[in-house]
């Protein structure tokens, strides 16, 4: 399995050098072209949710670490074209890149771990490609053929992955969603089996399974294990390595169990224990000699390993103590009778960086707003909370008693941080109870509000009329200018920032001035001044509410500003 660059490499010493020559290789030789890219797709065997998104990360992170230019891809098999539509409580959290794309939730481990913003080339789904391969059929593309599911969807998989690797990666992780022996994801591993034939050498398969270990027989079990790499030999796939998801960590007679019945060596046959936090995970791995044993089978010399800085993260996350307690009010926690965090994924990984920053222990409550709602003497359970987040959200389920919420944080001198939804409302609050607004709202809720203190962009209210909602809102980074003075350009250090939206409503202009006559002061807008982006009470510990998603720059070894203020805050 000797790659076609191996020669270009083999002489180097050290993996500063190998990185450096392959980017020269890059500009001049191979521009147009994918030579030069290893391709590791990653699969999933025996059920969903056990780490296929942390698991491809920590791979490329570890690959990162030996001085490769590594990226990571997400197929999603949905017949949604992007993930904004979907509720979280179905799909988890919808993650917004920089270029506005609004993607699955795994984008945003990649962006952790590779600490590198992900565009929306590296996000595809069903419906998304197959959107591509009708239009261009209606556009001759296809020069009268007979346009048929294979091999043309799976080639225009291709083609996006391909078009990812020309941007000069040595390596492209491409992650499939769903579980192998799913029907939906079948033409996606029939473009992981086309791409070997296409790019021999050049493509490895990591199969991420699990093993139960049964309470009441209380051995670890490799059968289900067993089951998937078979079903993924049918799709024509044998996997080069396999990850063994477990409460425990994997022994020899599993080892070498699974490496007799699934063909691979014991030695890629890797143990991936449950972890106190996702940042051990790469570690884990090197444990097992990933690293090597991946770069060896693409006929590379490796580069030195250095996960210095994860490791010192896991320091900081086994050591620390002294505990600060956040509560998160919001309402995609239940599914059935289960508590689901999946949809405030990125907020509750920045409070995390931003606790571990202070050497801080995070406690995080989920709370669910509707409570307080039925029950107002539920607020007393807040007193046990130094700092209070209301993250994004849509509709009215849970709106009033986030305002109640709001109201307590703003009164009893709480830290608060409001992020989209957490700031309108934080709005309609300060209007209603400081500005004497009876009734104030926000337009998404009561459209005939006396009081309009949020409302509806002119532009987005047409496309709402139009019901033209997929990927219509205000999305990705727009700019934002600080206003001096304030808690918020204390925090960034600068004056003009960049932030990711998700949204359709601002606050309106017409009640800016009553808002800060009475203590709001508009902490960040627009260049151009018209939008609202940051407010905040200039009095209070922490109040900084904005219109914006900081939690989706958050990364690990460097905690988002306001979320490290706001953490500081409640800690003092
Ligand atoms: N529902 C609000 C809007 O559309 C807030 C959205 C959010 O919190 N991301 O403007």
């Amino acid at each position: 399995m000797k790659s076609k660059f191996t020669l270009n490499h083999s002489s180097s010493s050290s993996n500063v050098q190998i990185k450096s020559d392959r980017n020269k290789n890059f500009s001049r030789k191979f521009k147009l072209s994918t030579k030069g890219t290893g391709f590791i797709f990653v699969v999933g065997g025996v059920m969903s949710g056990i780490g296929k998104g942390t698991t491809t990360a920590s791979i490329g992170k570890i690959l990162q670490s030996r001085g490769f230019k590594v990226t990571a891809v997400k197929i999603d098999p949905y017949i949604n074209v992007d993930a904004g539509t979907m509720n979280p409580i179905e799909h988890g959290e919808v993650f917004v890149t920089d270029d506005g794309d609004e993607t699955d939730q795994d984008i945003g481990n990649y962006e952790r771990f590779l600490d590198q913003d992900i565009t929306t080339d590296n996000y595809m789904t069903t419906g998304r490609v197959y959107e591509t391969v009708i239009h261009k059929e209606r556009n001759l593309d296809y020069g009268g053929k007979c346009v048929e599911v294979v091999p043309h969807i799976p080639e225009e998989v291709i083609r996006r992955i391909e078009k990812v690797a020309r941007r000069g990666y040595d390596f492209v992780l491409i992650e499939v969603g769903g579980t192998v022996g799913e029907y939906q994801n079948i033409l996606f591993l029939e473009a992981a089996r086309m791409m070997k034939i296409k790019h021999p050498g050049d493509v490895l398969f990591v199969l991420v399974s699990y093993l139960p270990i049964p309470a009441k027989i209380g051995e670890m079990k490799t059968k289900p294990t067993q089951y998937a790499a078979r079903t993924l030999n049918s799709a024509g796939i044998q996997p080069d390595f396999i990850i063994c998801r477990s409460e425990k960590p994997l022994d020899k007679p599993r080892k070498q169990k699974i490496s007799i019945f699934c063909n691979i060596q014991p030695e890629d046959v890797i143990s991936a224990p449950d972890a106190d936090s996702i940042y051990e995970i790469p570690v884990n791995f090197e444990k097992d000699k990933i690293g090597e044993r991946i770069l060896n089978k693409f006929g590379l010399k490796c580069g030195k390993k250095d996960l210095k800085d994860y490791k010192k993260l896991n320091q900081t996350v086994k050591r620390v103590k002294r505990q600060v307690t956040i509560g998160i009010i919001g309402k995609y926690f239940a599914t059935g009778k289960f508590v689901l965090s999946d949809a405030y994924i990125s907020v509750i990984e920045a409070v995390k960086h931003a606790c571990w920053g202070h050497k801080r222990k995070p406690e995080i409550l989920w709370l669910n707003s509707e409570e307080y709602e039925q029950d107002k003497k539920k607020l007393n359970e807040l007193k046990k909370l130094d700092g209070i987040i209301i993250p994004g959200g849509f509709g009215s389920r849970g709106v009033k008693g986030k305002i109640l919420v709001i109201q307590y944080a703003r009164k009893n001198n709480v830290p608060y941080l409001g992020l989209c939804y957490g700031m309108q409302l934080a709005t309609v609050e300060f209007a209603r109870n400081v500005c004497g607004m009876r009734g104030a709202h926000t337009t998404e809720i009561e459209s005939d509000t006396k009081y309009p203190v949020i409302h509806v962009m002119p532009d987005q209210e047409k496309k709402l009329l139009a019901r033209d909602y997929g990927g219509t809102m205000r999305l990705g980074a727009w700019p934002c200018v600080l206003k001096k003075g304030t808690k918020s350009s204390k925090a960034y250090g600068q004056r003009k920032i960049e932030e990711r939206h998700r949204h359709r409503y601002e606050l309106n202009n017409k009640y800016r001035e009553r808002l800060e006559k009475k203590g709001l002061n508009i902490a960040g807008t627009s260049p151009d001044g018209k939008l609202v982006e940051i407010i905040e009470l200039p009095k209070h510990k922490f109040f900084v509410g904005v219109q914006f998603h900081p939690e989706f720059k958050s990364r690990p070894l460097r905690p988002h500003p306001l979320f490290r203020e706001f953490v500081k805050a409640a800690i003092s």
